[in-house]
């Protein structure tokens, strides 16, 4: 368990993490849950160097030198921890998300600067990828993207080429799957006349014993034969609630709480990063019974994998500014697979389940073997959580 006391709000957070030593310490008790393991070779000897700063590898073979931050969203950043912390706070803890203009005025630091950050973070805000939904899910699907008649003349010009498609050909589809009382899961699914990838997208993401809340649309109607059951309600014919339990209101509200993002804080989305929003909306929304502090405890733990400038910045095929790019998150979790499903325990909460260890440590970037310590025993946690079978 964590010897922090928990974070009670951003001035708490300031005074804790006042220099960068406590940031890295706290990243230490975060990723490794105290003990460093070495991010090249997995090894969990190793000797304190720097005075504290950085861990070198006692394996013989590797020997090699690194800091809690390699490997890491924070890796080789210019940007200190204690400019970083504030920033996932403020992320994590805002109803709506907060914009690099916003950002950088808080934090001091330049717009394009706060802008990278933000992205970075919502590298780290993935914490249910792999899980299916079950029991009740509404599905439903949203476009966005701003009206055709607002785009400067060359950009309608670029659109008529690509050949227009209705009043929503120009905008991307995401599609929207909420567990009544559980997770959203939001998927981009591209331009939306990829209308036929809904069933595919659905598939892979509820569970086959789940009972399906959709709208009329045709697309929904081969779902009944794949899962236990599936109603709709007619909205073309005004009708919104049937029977006191057919409804899609739920996801129709997380989507209100996407555009309203969009709408307010970040005014334009660009089309490459929208499966990043819609990560971040998720998090925000899967995480709503928690606390600020705890929201932000919960990020940190999931900090590895690395975005680069480059690679953010990098021109898809198509022009960037329309592109209608079918971003496909990682989306697929393989029903079939192997293994014995687990939860994630925090504060004695159950914070989330997995199917098996190695979905768990794909969705957490917690290393499956330290997981695996876990429930068999023979570790009492990892990374701040407990971990057992199901
Ligand atoms: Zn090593």
């Amino acid at each position: 368990m964590s010897k922090y006391a928990p974070i009670k709000n951003l001035k708490d957070l300031i005074q804790s993490f006042s220099d960068e030593q406590k940031c890295r310490d706290f990243l230490v008790q975060q990723r490794w849950n105290g003990c460093p393991e070495c991010p090249y070779c997995g090894s969990d000897k190793y000797y304190i160097i720097e005075n504290g700063k950085r861990f070198k590898c006692g394996n013989k073979e590797c020997y090699k030198k690194y800091s809690v931050t390699v490997g890491t969203v924070f890796h080789a950043s210019n940007i200190p921890l204690t400019t970083w912390f504030p920033a996932v706070y403020l992320i994590t803890a805002h109803k709506k998300g907060i914009s690099s203009i916003q950002l950088a005025k808080d934090l001091g630091i330049t717009q394009k600067t706060a802008w990278f950050m933000l992205h970075r973070i919502r590298e780290t805000l993935a914490n249910n990828d792999g899980l299916l939904l079950k029991n009740v899910v509404e599905v439903d699907e949203v476009y966005l993207g701003g009206k055709a008649k607002n785009f400067s003349k060359s950009k309608r010009a670029a659109l008529k080429e690509l050949g227009e498609r209705g009043p929503v050909g120009h905008k991307i589809m995401v599609i929207g799957m909420l567990e009544r009382k559980g997770n959203l899961r939001l998927v981009v699914s591209g331009k939306s006349d990829t209308r036929e990838q809904i069933p595919l997208i659905v598939d892979n993401n509820i569970d086959k014993s789940a009972f399906v809340m959709t709208d009329g649309d045709g697309s929904y109607a081969a779902l009944k034969n794949d899962f236990a059951g599936h109603e709709f309600v007619n909205h073309k014919q005004y009708e919104y609630v049937r029977d006191g339990y057919i409804y899609t209101n739920g996801i129709e509200g997380a989507f209100s709480l996407l555009k309203r993002s969009i709408i307010g804080i970040y005014h334009h989305l660009s089309p490459k990063h929208c499966f990043r929003y819609c990560r971040e909306t998720e998090y925000r929304y899967n995480t709503r019974k928690l606390k600020d502090g705890e929201r932000f405890e919960m990020c940190l733990t999931n900090i590895k994998g690395k975005l680069s400038y480059k690679d953010l910045i990098k021109k898809t095929e198509l022009s960037a500014s329309l592109l209608i790019n079918p971003v496909l998150p990682p989306l697929v979790l393989n029903p079939k697979i192997k293994g014995r499903a687990i939860c994630q325990i925090k504060n004695n909460r159950i914070v989330a389940e997995y199917p098996s260890i190695i979905s768990a440590s794909k969705a957490t970037g917690i290393h499956p073997a330290s997981i695996s310590k876990v429930v068999r025993g023979l570790r009492k946690s990892t990374n701040g959580f407990i971990w057992k079978y199901i």
